[in-house]
């Protein structure tokens, strides 16, 4: 896979680490449990939109884009990440961000990514749940170019399949590392969300025939939705490639079991997750992705999923950022 031949505005901090996770292994009893930290990708408190905004940000700069706009939920990564990545190439960025929550706390909706999108200097418009976001983005795209602008438009998540080149290359990168540290991972684990993640890994997995299984935590869509929309994206993303036909359905696998009340909602597993992780490991986790993805990842664990010498790989994806506008629901002082 010859991806060198896109462009690409490095400014992530890559390779990033792979750790072992020697205190939540021994506390569960179960396989060794392997972190790769996509939370420390740089840009504003990094995370994995950071990998995907290389590829497509680089578009952008190719074709003189002068203002970027994405869309997102209100305590959006993507958005944040966007933002920063605008700042420091020195062009404007623009956000549409849909209420997806209906959450009304204050921290929820000025803490968090929306203080750090602030602090970047950004536009940012608000919008109901449910608004279809994209022709919103199309239409503030058009009224932008009435006035002059160049506007570059990023889908949500940045997951099309330029933006899934981010996750293709890391997973070369975690060949390469599992090479090094002499361990072959048996499975690799993340939240899974608008595809991108999980489209670029399987394709990358699959291009560098590691036979290392995938497994994708939704954080809100059911499995065979999110399934069929992350094998569209991974088939698009192999033919960009020139690899068409290496990504078949039974490669795509989704499990849905951990989504709870929905989007961006955590369950008191999520924020368990949180919490044992806070405290084993001094690693922060997210409320809304990489929280439930841990909550899943323990509970499969616990389920006897995993052979006790499987080595597993989870990425933590980001969104640490996030725990400031969900801080009420840490409150709990008696934990
Ligand atoms: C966006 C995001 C994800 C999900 O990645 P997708 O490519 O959208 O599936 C996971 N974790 C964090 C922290 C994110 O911001």
């Amino acid at each position: 896979m010859n991806i060198a031949r896109f462009p690409r505005l490095r400014y992530g901090h890559l390779p990033t680490p792979i750790e072992l996770l020697n205190n939540l292994t021994n506390y569960l009893k179960g396989p060794n449990i392997w972190i790769k930290r996509d939370d420390c990708t740089g840009l504003s408190t990094g995370g994995n939109k950071t990998r995907k905004l290389e590829f497509l940000m680089a578009e952008a700069q190719a074709q003189n884009a002068d203002i970027v706009l994405t869309v997102g939920a209100t305590q959006s990564n993507h958005a944040r990440q966007t933002v920063a990545f605008a700042a420091r190439m020195g062009i404007k960025s623009y956000l549409l961000l849909e209420n997806r929550t209906n959450i009304n706390d204050i921290n929820y909706r000025n803490n968090g990514n929306i203080l750090l999108n602030q602090l970047h200097g950004t536009t940012i418009e608000e919008y109901p749940a449910y608004t279809n976001m994209n022709i919103a983005m199309e239409n503030t795209a058009n009224q932008l170019r009435k006035k002059g602008y160049k506007p570059y438009t990023i889908p949500v998540g940045g997951s099309n399949p330029l933006g899934a080149l981010g996750y293709v290359n890391a997973a070369a990168e975690i060949i390469t590392q599992g090479n090094d540290l002499s361990i072959s991972f048996s499975h690799i684990i993340h939240a899974s969300g608008s595809t991108g993640t999980q489209a670029g890994m399987i394709t990358g997995l699959l291009g560098n025939n590691s036979g290392i299984n995938l497994l994708g935590i939704s954080v809100n869509s059911p499995k065979e939705i999110l399934e069929k929309n992350v094998l569209l994206l991974a088939q698009e993303t192999a033919d960009l490639l020139k690899c068409p036909g290496i990504v078949k359905d039974n490669h795509i696998k989704v499990n849905s079991d951990y989504v709870g009340d929905g989007y961006g909602i955590p369950s008191p597993e999520t924020i368990q997750a949180i919490k044992l992780l806070a405290e084993k490991e001094g690693i922060l986790l997210d409320p809304v992705y990489s929280g439930k993805a841990m909550a899943g990842l323990i509970d499969l664990v616990r389920k006897g999923v995993f052979n006790k010498d499987d080595n597993i790989l989870f990425i933590h994806t980001g969104g640490t950022t996030g725990l400031f506008g969900y801080n009420s629901y840490f409150n709990d002082k008696s934990q």
